[in-house]
């Protein structure tokens, strides 16, 4: 008799997390979550969605990480609780759970944010990224080139968001500001964590991003 060869089955259930859905969520963030719900659905991959708000914890299973835009506001009210969860969202970065962080929870995975009026707020230093808010709002469509294709999406934040190392971004812009306005990237990827200003939702405007994210998380 032939000995048979184990084969493991590709995962077929997705956890993911949505962090900070009432207070990080604007300009249909939201949506991020729906597209890549679906688009695992039409698959045929379960997927589990849980809201974690502050005070709620991290599931230990967590696949993916979902987080939207806010206003400065928003980010100072989830700040205190983003540092108590730090710890195992850097042990999940190091372990490979994809994540995506748009504009104001982005600028967080940085290791900073300094409000126009001054105010410091700490990031969790997973993205090598600063950020300072400027005078001027960068608000409009935009279009950026990016190893996934192009990706269009809308943009509004005051944050100028400098990397420490340009080759780390996650697109180049052909329309709009990204990171500042002024050097060209936009965005940040690190590993399976991706970090950009695109509201849109991005997840539904660029089906092809969503997908590989998902292949990524399976
Ligand atoms: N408050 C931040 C800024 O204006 C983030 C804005 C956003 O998330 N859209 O830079």
């Amino acid at each position: 008799m032939s000995k048979q060869k184990t084969v493991t089955a590709p995962k077929r259930s997705l956890t993911i997390v949505h962090l900070y859905p009432k207070e990080m969520n604007i300009y249909g963030d939201n949506g991020n979550v729906l597209a890549f719900k679906k688009r695992a659905a039409w698959r045929g991959v379960d997927v589990q969605v849980y809201l974690v708000g502050v005070g709620d914890p991290l599931p230990g299973d967590t696949d993916v990480i979902i987080g939207g835009g806010g206003q400065d506001a928003g980010q100072g009210l989830i700040q205190a609780d983003l540092q108590t969860k730090a710890t195992q969202l850097k042990t999940m970065v190091a372990d490979g759970v994809v994540m995506l962080m748009i504009c104001g929870m982005y600028q967080l995975f940085g290791r900073s944010f300094t409000t126009i009026g001054g105010e410091v707020i700490q990031g969790i230093g997973v993205l090598p990224l600063e950020t300072v808010g400027g005078d001027t709002r960068m608000i409009g469509n935009t279009v950026y080139d990016t190893p996934y294709g192009e990706i269009v999406g809308y943009e509004n934040h005051s944050g100028i968001t400098t990397l420490d190392d340009p080759s780390l971004a996650f697109g180049t812009v052909t329309q709009g500001d990204g990171n500042n306005g002024q050097d060209g990237t936009e965005g940040c990827r690190v590993g399976n964590v991706f970090g950009t200003y695109s509201h849109g939702p991005v997840l539904v405007k660029n089906p092809q991003f969503t997908d590989e994210l998902l292949r990524l998380a399976l």
